[in-house]
């Protein structure tokens, strides 16, 4: 079936739908003009409307929300005396864990622990989103530093936007600063003038803690998915405030770095006034299994494997690698990296001595091709099924060196990450491995892969997080790091293991908490959102963002009539333009009666009123003419040259030209049918332009 002539297109997750699509005349094809004139004018407006009013309801969940209270801008020199702490989430609050992000003030200081980005936003053309700074710049003048958790995206990669603005340094672990050194370097825009990443590396074992304005700020290290996942311990002037960071409390992690639970029951006898604990999997009974429990399942899967193996991970997963490697070499087995994420990553933690490759185990990609199958281990990207991965496009037989074949194995190392339809991309990949006759292993169905577990999460479950707040003992528990269910199950384990519910606030994205050394509560709204991030990025506007799915939806149809100024005829038949809304080739009836109406249209108004209200009258016209044709509301463009009079000049901006463009190369005055042509001439070189792009014309 042709896309453009779909009458039901498929509609995208998440979207609103519009009552305009849902009327017994959507069943009709579009096309049989002049055929139905039953609808009012009312109704097309009311259609399109609604259209305009879905665009914004999907587009305004990314827009700064408004704040209950509106936020009066701060002069610099403003002094705070109060005596209390304030803390304050700008991501991370309403989301299952995105955009981390959270501001911790006292008087005249403030840190921000964690500036991750939002890469679960599914919008046309958008990358990621990041948390709305608006309200940093008010305070800008306290801001001291960031200090980062661990890193995941989710809690560095709005650095390279957000940082610059403020120019402080950032602190964290030797392999987190690693991290945030590789996301400067591969961010591919440039920084503003006069902006230096400046970084402080603290030991996470040492319990060194440094002063950073009235803070003192303390890393412990707690076991995660990645190497140097810490706990930010700060001590306040009223007094300790813990971020435990994403953890699990593994008993034998693949590194052996286990959480230093020693500390953290010392810093608990010691007192701590607030836990804030992340609360990814608060739902989940029990505890997290070891990760050292995956390693005798890979072991045994290159043991039985004939052909070649490939292992498909997250990039930052490096500690899993480590074990893939040790597993490889035992083997005998050769390793070859590829993904462009996880080559990086590598790179870095080789260099910071976060991984020990024994010499000559690791050969190029491009060399596979020609070595004994029984030879090769393969460790990619690609375990989530992500389009244009290295795994993806092995099995699609689009990459450049290697193309997967019967006999070889392939081994997910990872869960298809909920709530972002990755299951369905993970099963569509399997699909293509399993037609091909490539031995498949997921942990979702080792039992009848007839393996050992291949992956185990980076998170704690309810036990370890009870078992946190057991060592901790704080006065007041706020959870952080998820979503308002996945926090609510979490303050229910906090009442479990003691702490007063009174004594525990569920906070969204924006509210203050107010503590002191007896109290904690709400406080107040800052301005706060998410601000999107295209392909390059750059930052987009959500009116761009608006039209877009607007453009998904709907379609657009633009209009372009060349008109005699002074007779206020057409000079050319109307050119019409259609994206993504109907096939115009295939209705060719629709089209001729769409002609015949602009011509009529035209006629009737031109000359009674001036242009801009022509070209309005025009568009809801047109507006209404498509929707009792088609019951659609595609963006209607109206362009309309006017030519010949005096101040003979395009009306349309595209179509200004430089120059007296109504005046021949001899001085004599160009025909209005020539300046027509013309103009009709540089519309379609501007038109083959756009085609040549994606439909979407921003
Ligand atoms: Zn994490």
């Amino acid at each position: 079936m042709n896309p453009e002539n779909n009458n039901q297109p498929k509609r995208q997750p998440n979207r609103p739908a519009g009552p305009n699509r849902q009327g017994p005349q959507r069943q009709r094809a579009p096309g049989k003009a002049g055929e139905i004139r039953n609808l009012s004018r009312g109704a097309a407006i009311r259609a399109q409307k609604q259209s305009v009013q879905d665009a914004n309801r999907v587009a305004n969940q990314y827009l700064a929300a408004p704040t209950e209270q509106p936020a009066l801008p701060r002069r610099a020199n403003l002094i705070d005396d109060s005596p209390r702490l304030k803390i304050t989430g700008l991501g991370g609050f309403n989301e299952g864990g995105a955009k981390n992000m959270m501001v911790i003030e006292y008087q005249n200081d403030a840190i921000v622990i964690d500036c991750g980005n939002d890469l679960g936003v599914d919008l046309p053309g958008i990358n990621y989103g990041i948390a709305d700074t608006t309200y940093l710049d008010q305070i800008k003048n306290k801001l001291k530093a960031f200090v980062i958790t661990h890193g995941h995206l989710d809690h560095m990669g709005a650095l390279p936007h957000i940082l610059p603005k403020y120019n402080v340094p950032v602190y964290g672990s030797r392999f987190t600063i690693g991290r945030v050194e590789e996301i400067f370097q591969n961010f591919g825009l440039p920084m503003p003038d006069g902006f230096e990443l400046k970084t402080v590396i603290m030991n996470e074992d040492t319990h060194e803690r440094l002063k950073i304005g009235e803070f003192f700020v303390e890393l412990v290290r707690v076991t995660h998915s990645i190497p140097g996942s810490t706990s930010v311990v700060v001590d306040t002037p009223i007094g300790r405030v813990v971020n435990t960071g994403d953890f699990r409390l593994d008993p034998n992690p693949l590194d052996h770095e286990r959480t230093n639970v020693e500390r953290l029951k010392e810093l608990g006898k010691e007192g701590v006034l607030l836990l804030m604990s992340e609360s990814t999997s608060s739902d989940r009974p029990g505890r997290t299994p070891s990760e050292s429990t995956i390693e005798q399942s890979i072991i045994d899967i290159m043991q039985g494997a004939e052909g070649r193996i490939f292992v498909a991970m997250f990039s930052t997963n490096v500690n899993r690698v480590q074990m893939v490697v040790n597993a490889a070499v035992h083997h005998g087995r050769k390793i070859a990296l590829d993904g462009r994420s996880l080559v990086s990553t590598l790179e870095m933690a080789v260099r910071n001595g976060f991984m020990k490759i024994p010499k000559g185990t690791v050969v190029p990609i491009g060399s596979v091709a020609s070595m004994q199958n029984q030879q090769v281990v393969v460790v990619c990207t690609g375990s989530q099924g992500e389009p244009n991965s290295a795994l993806q496009r092995m099995s699609q037989g689009e990459h450049r060196h290697v193309k997967l074949e019967a006999m070889d194995t392939v081994i997910l190392s990872s869960n298809p990450i909920p709530y972002t339809g990755n299951d369905v991309l993970v099963r569509a990949m399997v699909d293509e491995f399993l037609k091909k006759g490539v031995h498949v292993f997921r942990h979702e169905s080792r039992e009848v892969d007839h393996c050992g577990p291949l992956h185990v999460s980076g998170h704690a479950s309810m036990e370890e997080y009870g078992e946190m707040m057991d060592m901790l003992k704080p006065k007041f528990f706020l959870p952080i790091y998820g979503d308002f269910t996945a926090k609510k199950y979490h303050i229910d384990v906090a009442v479990e293991h003691g702490i007063p519910r009174k004594n525990t606030l569920n906070t969204l994205n924006g509210q203050t908490v107010s503590l002191t050394k007896t109290t904690m509560e709400l406080d107040g709204e800052v301005p706060h959102g998410t601000v999107l991030v295209d392909q390059t990025g750059s930052i987009v506007s959500t009116v761009v963002i608006k039209d877009r799915v607007l453009l998904a939806e709907e379609g657009m149809v633009a209009v372009v009539l060349t008109i005699d100024k002074k007779t206020g005829q057409l000079l050319t038949s109307p050119d019409i333009i259609s994206r993504g809304f109907i096939y115009m080739k295939e209705n060719e009836e629709l089209m001729n009666a769409f002609r015949a109406e602009l011509r009529r249209a035209v006629v009737q108004r031109f000359k009674r009123v001036d242009l801009d209200r022509f070209k309005a009258e025009l568009r809801d016209y047109v507006t209404h003419f498509l929707y009792e044709q088609t019951q659609r509301s595609p963006i209607v463009i109206p362009v309309v040259n006017v030519i010949g009079g005096r101040a003979e000049k395009g009306n349309n901006d595209m179509h200004r030209t430089n120059g007296d463009a109504t005046t021949q190369a001899n001085g004599q005055p160009k025909s209005p049918e020539d300046i027509a042509l013309e103009q009709q001439r540089r519309f379609a070189q501007m038109r083959q332009r756009l085609l040549n792009q994606d439909a979407r014309v921003d």
